[in-house]
Order: structure tokens, then sequence, then C-alpha cells
């Protein structure tokens, strides 16, 4: 995966390939807390300055409502709890590549740069194919567009919904 780079407080700031890492396996860890709660494998945290300041994750079972993906739950907290220039600093990770209805949240939030986990391919091919239109397809038409990096540690995010999506996952044994 090519070096993170991202503005912070007027500085360039690389995050290191452990630092990627670290922060990845905790949006998987919240993807598995997301399962355990009753939910879809999914996890996202933003990072501002080198911290995470904040958690999601998937929430549609819980709260009765299918736009809760934990990437829409991470941008609508990131927009009651950050200003538009720490937005546009901030980094969200995310256990699976946002599909187009959180990309387009991400984007309207000002969130410039995004890595993901399990590639959106990977995961219709286990889950069966659903929107095809992700992340990239979305950015592509935007102005400005975000930073999008991965897939990162995608055979550990994959194996959570190889485990989650059974029925369809075993189609492909
Ligand atoms: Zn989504």
């Amino acid at each position: 995966m090519n070096t993170i780079e991202v503005l912070s407080k007027g500085n360039r700031v690389k995050l290191t390939d452990d630092q990627n890492v670290s922060l990845m396996k905790r949006a998987l860890e919240l993807a598995n807390k997301s399962v355990v709660a009753g939910n879809h494998p999914f996890g996202a945290l933003i990072v501002l300055d080198g911290k995470i300041v904040l958690e999601a994750e998937n929430t549609v079972n819980s709260d009765s409502d299918l736009t809760r993906h934990a990437e829409m739950n991470a941008v609508v907290q990131s927009c009651r709890l950050l200003n538009e220039i720490e937005r546009g600093r901030s980094i969200l990770f995310t256990s699976t590549e946002p599909c187009a209805m959180c990309a387009g949240a991400l984007y309207w939030a000002g969130i410039k740069t995004v890595v993901y986990g399990c590639s959106a391919k990977k995961l219709d091919e286990i889950a069966g194919v659903t929107l095809i239109c992700h992340s990239r397809t979305v950015f592509d038409g935007a102005v400005n567009s975000p930073k999008v990096y991965g897939p990162l540690l995608e055979d550990a995010a994959a194996a959570q919904h190889l485990s989650f999506w059974p029925s369809l996952s075993s189609k492909l044994l």
C-alpha cells in the first residue's frame, strides 16, 4: 500500500505502516463488536492528528435502519464532534471499502482520506453483488476527490465476511 500522507496542523504527516496496520486492526475489532451486538461485520474509526477521535459500528439491526452503516455512523459523529477543518485533515479507517451511500456521505462531510480493509469487490464475491458503485467510482466524479487507500489486511477483513455470510460463501468452496 502507498504511504498515507495527510496534512496535520499545517504539516505533512505520514502514517507509518505499523500505525496503519494497528488502526486497521482496531477497525476489524469494531466489526467483530458489531456482530456480537447483532449487527453486520463492519467497523470504522476516524483519526485526527494521529489519534483516534471516534469509533463506529454497523447498527442496521439494533437501530432498525438499513442506512446505519459503520461509515455513516462515523460521519454523523464526525459532523457533531469535529469542525470542517478538522474533518478535512481526518482519516477514516474502515474494515471494508465504503459503499456508494457512505462514500457520498464522506464526501459531503469533507473527509478527504479513506483507508479500507476488505475491497468492495471481495465483499461482493463473498456476500453477493448488490450495489456495484463503490467509493472509488463515486469519488471519480467528485471535485477534490478524496484519496482512497486499500486494501489493507484484506485476508483478515474478508475472513469476517466469510464467517458471517456462510450460505453465500459456501458456494465459493
Ligand atoms: Zn455503506
